[in-house]
């Protein structure tokens, strides 16, 4: 019997998600090369790595990077649980024309939705609150009710009575809290999350770590911009105990030299990287009180009514909503408007003109170039005082690979007790096309180990060619060993479309000798060789 020829849909070609890619050889060994460089340079600043989940609770990210930004309104990958999936079908169900087929359906899917949470609390997969549980007993039994009511009396109309019901049912539905998921846009969230779970305010203080990782984000994908990316970040969190003897001015400057040192790091890791045209842009966003930031949007605001008309809409509608962000926007025509609108520097209270003058200072100490910035802001309260942001080349618009700040309210927005924090991002990807952009392909190639192929022939020479490449590989040379005979010139040709370094040139000849041939393929010379030899000598390179 013959096979029946696959349908079209089953020979369809697969390819990445838009905004998805693959990240392939050789272009790995550079993105190893910046992680490991991460590694190395954070671990001399005193940070350890943190891996938290890639997905965790909406609510986290709601109120860790704002419910009303873009990146949780309109880019988050939202994942569905069949509980909410079971929900929200029931509810819709229960909503549309009313057939007697809609009625069944509606019941038939408050039963499944019911049978869907019983199974979930059994399973601990759903936890819920006493009053959740109570909700969920009495939206059980009404359902239950109904559906015996149902099977007894097979309707085959509305009637008055199954409004009623489906609206009590819908009412207790939507009060259940079930927890919604979603792939994390950023990771500061996690690590304060991680920071409370672990009670880590009780560790030695401040505790600095740091993440590799990919984000997801749901934005429209653009040379530099994926929907899956990669961010390395770092934050340094430290819990603030009640002290009625604080000394304001000691606080101060520790934090600026906690700014400081932060930004140092990131600067050191590009550095180490050869990152080409790094500039650093720093702006003290102060901090929300009245004689401080507060004050200074209200007058921002008030300048930005008067010229109101002369506005985009995006920057018109953030007058009322988030009037700092209008300082970011790259809109040609609104240039020379924000260009006379105050300058928040001149409106900081004491504290936060101390700690920004002390943050310079430290900078300056450390032989770290900065920029200073007026229109580098955040958008949410609890960031305050320190914001950065470091551009590289090669990027077009995108051109920002790292964006930080200070953020003393988080933890404790996310529950936690009073700790004060600063961290920042850095967009691996951004950070590699710049290197590659650069062309220095020197920086790959430089930290490969020698490449070795191994080209024997004869059966003796096979077992000495397996034996060489065992202890080659132990010394951390890269051994290509063929698993077919070749006559020499062939593996040599071969050897070098593999971007082989030397060839190990194995015959029965030289196995009888025992000496071995290394020929360097790119200029054809040949050495001689005893095997311990032939080791010490790839080890050197
Ligand atoms: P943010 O978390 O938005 O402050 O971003 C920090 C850094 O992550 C930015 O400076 C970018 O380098 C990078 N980044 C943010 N979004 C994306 C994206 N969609 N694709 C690639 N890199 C991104």
């Amino acid at each position: 019997m013959t096979e029946a020829a696959p349908k079209k849909e089953q020979r369809r070609k697969f390819q990445a998600i838009r905004g998805t890619r693959d990240l392939l050889p050789p272009d790995t060994a550079l993105w190893n090369h910046v992680e490991e460089t991460a590694h190395a340079v954070f671990n001399t600043f005193g940070f350890g790595e943190i891996r938290p989940p890639i997905f965790e609770p909406t609510e986290l990210f709601a109120r860790a990077v704002g419910a009303n930004t873009d990146v949780v309104s309109k880019e988050m990958y939202k994942l569905h649980g069949d509980l909410e999936s079971f929900r929200d079908r029931a509810i819709g169900e229960s909503n549309r024309p009313r057939t007697p087929q809609q009625l069944n359906m509606s019941v038939v899917m408050f039963v499944v939705f019911v049978g869907a949470l019983k199974q979930a609390l059994d399973s601990q997969e759903l936890t819920a609150d006493a009053e959740s549980l109570r909700t969920i007993e009495k939206l059980t039994s009404l359902v239950r009710e109904g559906h015996k009511r149902w099977q007894a009396s097979q309707p085959t109309g509305w009637g008055t009575e199954w409004p009623e019901f489906f609206a009590e049912c819908q009412r207790l539905a939507i009060q259940i809290s079930i927890e919604s998921q979603s792939l994390r846009p950023e990771a500061t969230a996690s690590v304060c999350r991680a920071y409370i779970e672990h009670n880590m305010q009780q560790l030695p203080q401040p505790q600095k770590l740091y993440y590799i990782g990919p984000m997801f984000r749901r934005e429209r994908p653009q040379k530099g911009r994926y929907r899956q990316f990669y961010q390395i970040g770092a934050e340094v969190l430290e819990n603030v105990k009640p002290d009625p003897m604080r000394d304001t001015a000691k606080e101060l400057a520790k934090d600026a030299i906690t700014d400081a040192e932060v930004i140092q790091m990131v600067m050191t890791f590009f550095d180490r990287l050869k990152l080409p045209g790094v500039q650093l842009e720093i702006n003290s966003i102060g901090h929300a009180a009245e004689n401080c930031r507060r004050g200074y949007v209200a007058l921002l605001k008030s300048e930005l009514e008067k010229v109101k008309d002369k506005l985009g809409a995006d920057s018109q509608r953030r007058i009322e909503t988030n009037p700092l962000r209008i300082l970011d926007s790259k809109l040609e025509h609104e240039q020379p408007i924000i260009a006379t609108l105050p300058k928040i520097a001149d409106h900081l209270c004491d504290d936060c003109k101390t700690h920004y003058a002390a943050v310079k200072r430290e900078l300056e100490l450390r032989g770290v170039f900065y920029k200073e910035n007026w229109r580098l802001v955040r958008g949410l309260d609890y960031y305050m005082r320190t914001t950065f942001e470091i551009t590289a080349q090669g990027l077009g618009s995108q051109n920002a690979v790292c964006g930080g700040g200070r953020y003393d309210g988080l933890v404790e927005l996310l529950g936690g007790p009073p700790t004060k924090g600063i961290g920042f991002a850095i967009g691996e990807d951004r950070l590699i096309l710049s290197l590659q952009e650069a062309k220095d392909q020197s920086l790959v190639t430089s930290h490969q180990p020698p490449f070795v192929y191994v080209a024997w022939m004869g059966a003796n020479a096979y077992a000495a060619a397996v034996h060489a490449a065992k202890d080659l590989r132990a010394a951390g040379i890269r051994v290509e060993l063929p698993p077919v005979e070749q006559k020499f010139g062939k593996a040599l040709e071969r050897a070098s479309k593999l971007g082989a370094q030397y060839a190990l040139i194995l015959g029965d000849n030289e196995v009888a000798e025992g000496t071995w041939t290394l020929k360097t393929l790119a200029d054809g010379t040949q050495q001689k060789f005893t095997e311990p030899h032939l080791l010490d000598f790839l080890k050197k390179l």
